[in-house]
């Protein structure tokens, strides 16, 4: 017999810190509607599949009609070390992406979890597994399931365990099974700190602006950025972590040192990125070489150059011009068109 107990105790056991469980749809009119009001606000920025997928967002049955539960896991990607940036000549990149690709790693931690689950059941079941590879809102269902509470910089916290420094997966099944219950927990209270903090002013309480949000601009986003936002970017040439790192619910991670235990996640770690290597990479080909694994391959070599450009002129990093200047005619329109931006800016 699978119960709640058991489930949970072969996820911890397949390395996961948290578990939770579900329904296949998300029943909780006030999540569903906020994120419709998101959604119609266009503060999806270009990401349109999340608008082409919006009901699939609430309702696993429209991804996979057998599906009767969800089980939810988180795992904690946090490190505690590498805060101080080696020198101006360096990016800063968001912890999520330091180590290998979470896509895989924490489908392989899934694929090792139903075996368990197989083998302790006694029994066959359907199956799909997925970390954000589905449209399906996870983060809603990871509300209503327990596993954390949306905080007011619109992540998933887990307090007292993970903060929000955690990957969620889920694995949909025609198992009927006991739904864990939200957490009773007050939540953010009259903390603001995330939305005073925001470099950009992307956010508002419970509420987030793609459009203006670091880490969407650095992964997402392949145009011009605007020099208005630019010049807001601080170092950070992939990703965004500060409405985290001043969160509260994330400062015991940093005092007790509670770093991942997967090794994935822990070792071979990329927390900044030398600009001058990147300015450097000269195709696309060889940019997926050097990234392959890695969270940053998603930027494209369009990207990741745009940030690095972007990022040594915040930093003032005058020893980059000539490599700047380099790629002022590059192929490539936005490269060539950054380079040009910040030539001028850092030879002004
Ligand atoms: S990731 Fe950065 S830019 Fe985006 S909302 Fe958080 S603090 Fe703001
Ligand atoms: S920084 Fe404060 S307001 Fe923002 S998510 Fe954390 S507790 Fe909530």
């Amino acid at each position: 017999m699978l119960n709640t107990e058991k489930i949970k105790f072969l996820a911890f056991e397949s390395g996961f810190d948290l578990v939770s469980v579900s329904k296949s749809f998300l029943n909780d009119e006030k999540l569903v509607s906020n994120y419709s009001r998101w959604i119609s606000n266009s503060f999806n920025a270009e990401m349109r599949y999340l608008k082409e997928y919006e009901l699939k967002k609430f309702d696993a049955k429209l991804v996979e009609p057998w599906v009767r539960s969800i089980i939810w896991v988180g795992v904690s990607y946090f490190n505690s070390s590498f805060c101080e940036r080696p020198s101006e000549e360096y990016g800063r990149v968001s912890m999520y992406a330091w180590g290998d690709d979470y896509h895989y790693v924490v489908k392989k931690m899934l694929e090792d979890f139903v075996i368990r689950l197989k083998k302790v059941g006694g029994f066959e079941f359907r199956y799909r597994i997925f970390s954000d590879s589905t449209p399906i809102y996870e983060k809603g269902f990871g509300v209503v399931s327990g596993i954390g509470f949306q905080g007011k910089n619109t992540l998933l916290i887990s307090p007292g365990k993970l903060g929000s420094f955690f990957f969620l997966g889920e694995v949909l099944t025609d198992l009927d099974l006991e739904p864990t219950e939200p957490l009773n927990f007050k939540g953010c209270g009259s903390c603001n700190l995330c939305v005073s903090s925001c470099p950009t002013g992307a956010l508002a309480p419970y509420v987030l602006d793609a459009r203006r949000c670091i880490s969407y601009l650095t992964i997402e986003y392949r145009g011009i950025i605007p020099e208005d936002l630019a010049l807001k970017f601080g170092d950070w040439v992939f990703g965004c972590d500060v409405c985290q790192q001043v969160c509260p619910f994330n400062k015991f991670l940093y005092i007790k040192k509670l770093n991942t235990k997967i090794k994935e996640f822990n070792s071979n770690v990329t927390p900044f990125l030398n600009l001058k290597d990147v300015l450097s990479i000269p195709s696309q080909n060889q940019f997926e070489k050097i990234f392959r694994g890695k969270p940053i391959l998603r930027a494209r070599r369009r990207g990741l150059i745009r940030n690095a450009i972007i990022v040594a002129v915040n930093n003032k990093a005058r020893k980059l011009v000539d490599d700047i200047a380099k790629l002022r005619n590059d192929n490539d329109e936005v490269v060539a068109h950054t380079a040009r931006w910040a030539t001028e800016f850092l030879s002004g």
